[in-house]
């Protein structure tokens, strides 16, 4: 029998030497690799024409380790980027050739009850676009890993890390997954082993909910005083519609239907070409058993105010994953020896306004600092990294963040409840009537479908799908085909049980088996047991998994963990 690591007989794993290891290839770890390269470029130039005294720093290897096929490729997001930090990175970032879709030219909230809507008639600050910009962070990140290319940094595609190598409390490196191997672990012809890269400072930059500093953060315990993370689901489709009928640049936030039971809104921007975004996203603290995301963004669809802009229309894409949602007092120790964690693994998401790019570029650009500074004094230890965390707190970062520190917490109380509690934060920077409000971690607040839905929840048209077309409104499956994930059907299932028992005999009977609800992308089923005569057990069509974490964090059970699969596997976001 073979796990997934061990190796066969006569095969060694190659060992890399690399000065700066960057796990995963979004903007964060982009940002990071971009911004210390031309540190060190300017500061090599400076040394060498006699400007500044001091010792030139060797060309470094520096590696961007991502899963993807290619960067961008697992890329998701809204997305309406606040440009301060790229700006930061790259002033002329425009004549530089970053794809942009539009500058944001108006912006407006509406409230939609179940068949009218009401525009508020100020839009509130936090939806706010003024100078930000429509993208494609699929889009943007492509062209960001081209930048760092063109200065030299080796961007490994296809590459997972999966295992963190330590040395005592000390990360010196990773390990990548191996390719080439059949459902059982088995090797097959094609079998790869994966690498040891060996590293001077490791920058966790996974994106949302980590695998690989999920371990490294329990192991070295990183959580010591903080939140519980916590996250929301988002899901989005790209709807190409008839010939003029949007005007790229606007910006529309909704609340109220489709969501009755959890938290949560929904937003429109129109792009070029008459094609816009059309997203949800919701609350992952919900009590809500039979949540479903890809339904209540089926069903938003069937309201009048959305149905008559996107009449005529087709969608050509579709998308989901997580975001963090705790902010600030869920944000881990943010450095150790011989590592920084950045970005959406950081719990950077400005959950107020909905963004956290120009975050996750602005901890890239810290991070570069910090290293540069390690460079120069060949120091990687806790002491010198720590420095990282003090950029981070005297930034923007904090400031945005402190800010609203209690939001989430706020508004997961309910739209009409937290209205008082989110004015007290408006008023008081963000303090309100209590400071540090308690957290509920998402796999902890699911209840029975009884007690959220009574006796005939099932029934209830609120958890109807809409009749599906194939042009507006899809099933999962139909969805799933929209965002080109593809997987090897003959390799190893990536979603780990810890009990197969519980989903049977526990989570069935109890929750009808959220996962079942919450993926977006129909992986898990309950299917007839073969075993368990009479009973139903979970299947699980990984290679429908498009990488949004939500199993991994909203399970009841924690019962499902989230690994990665072989490198190159998931979605194929071209345009979103
Ligand atoms: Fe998301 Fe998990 Fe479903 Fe994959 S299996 S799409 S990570 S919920």
């Amino acid at each position: 029998m073979f796990t997934n690591d061990q190796l066969p007989e006569g095969v060694t794993r190659e060992t890399m030497d690399v000065d700066v290891l960057i796990i995963g290839g979004g903007c964060a770890g982009l940002s990071t690799a971009y911004h210390l390269k031309t540190q060190i470029d300017q500061h090599n130039e400076l040394v060498n024409s006699g400007k500044i005294t001091g010792e030139v720093i060797p060309d470094p290897m520096i590696v961007v380790l991502e899963k993807a096929i290619e960067v961008g490729a697992h890329s998701f997001s809204g997305a309406v980027l606040n440009p301060v930090s790229l700006k930061e990175m790259i002033p002329d970032f425009v004549e530089q050739g970053c794809p942009v879709e539009s500058v944001v030219n108006e912006d407006s909230v509406y409230y939609l009850s179940e068949s009218g809507q009401f525009k508020l008639p100020i839009t509130p600050p936090p939806f706010h676009n003024k100078g930000n910009y429509i993208i494609s962070l699929s889009k943007f990140n492509r062209w960001l890993g081209q930048k760092c290319e063109e200065k030299g940094i080796n961007i490994f595609p296809g590459f997972a890390a999966v295992e963190a190598l330590y040395d005592g409390n000390k990360i010196i490196g990773v390990r990548t997954g191996d390719k080439g191997r059949d459902k059982e672990g088995k090797p097959k012809s094609n079998f790869e082993p994966g690498m040891i890269l060996k590293s001077k400072v490791t920058v966790f930059a996974e994106g949302t909910r980590g695998s690989l500093f999920k371990q490294v953060q329990q192991k070295l315990n990183l959580r010591h005083g903080k939140k519980d993370e916590v996250f929301e689901e988002g899901v989005k489709e790209i709807i190409q519609l008839p010939k003029g009928r949007v005007q790229p640049g606007q910006v529309i936030h909704t609340m109220g239907f489709p969501l009755s039971k959890s938290v949560g809104g929904t937003f429109i921007y129109t792009l070029p070409d008459d094609k816009i975004v059309l997203g949800l996203v919701t609350y992952l603290d919900t009590n809500d058993p039979l949540l479903d995301p890809h339904r209540e963004l089926q069903k938003l669809k069937t309201h009048p105010f959305i149905f008559k802009m996107i009449e005529g229309g087709k969608v050509i894409s579709y998308g989901g994953k997580t975001l963090p949602a705790g902010g600030w007092y869920s944000m881990p120790k943010l450095y150790g020896n011989g590592f920084v964690v950045i970005g959406d693994s950081a719990s950077m998401v400005n959950v107020q306004k909905l963004k956290g790019i120009h975050l996750a570029i602005k901890s890239g650009l810290c991070a570069a600092n910090s290293i540069f500074q390690a460079m120069k004094n060949d120091n990687y230890n806790e002491v010198q990294l720590k420095k990282y965390e003090e950029a981070v707190f005297a930034s923007y970062i904090k400031e945005e963040l402190y800010k609203v520190r209690n939001f989430h917490q706020a508004l997961g109380k309910g739209l009409l409840q937290s209205l008082p509690l989110l004015a007290a934060q408006e008023l008081t920077g963000g303090r309100g009537f209590t400071d540090n409000m308690a957290i509920h971690k998402d796999s902890s607040t699911t209840e029975s479908v009884v007690d959220v839905w009574g006796a005939d929840g099932f029934s209830s048209p609120e958890n109807h799908l809409p009749k599906i077309d194939g042009t507006l409104f899809f099933d999962k499956l139909g969805s799933v085909y929209l965002t080109g994930t593809l997987h090897d059907e003959d390799s190893p299932n990536h979603l780990l049980l810890k009990s197969a028992d519980t989903c049977r005999t526990e989570c069935h009977s109890k929750y009808k088996s959220p996962c079942t609800h919450f993926c977006p992308a129909s992986v898990y089923e309950m299917v007839p047991s073969k075993v368990h005569i009479g009973a139903k057990e979970l299947q699980i069509n990984y290679t429908n998994c498009i990488h949004c974490k939500t199993c991994d964090i909203k399970c009841p059970f924690e019962n499902i963990d989230w690994t990665t699969p072989e490198g190159g596997g998931g979605p194929r976001y071209l345009d979103t």
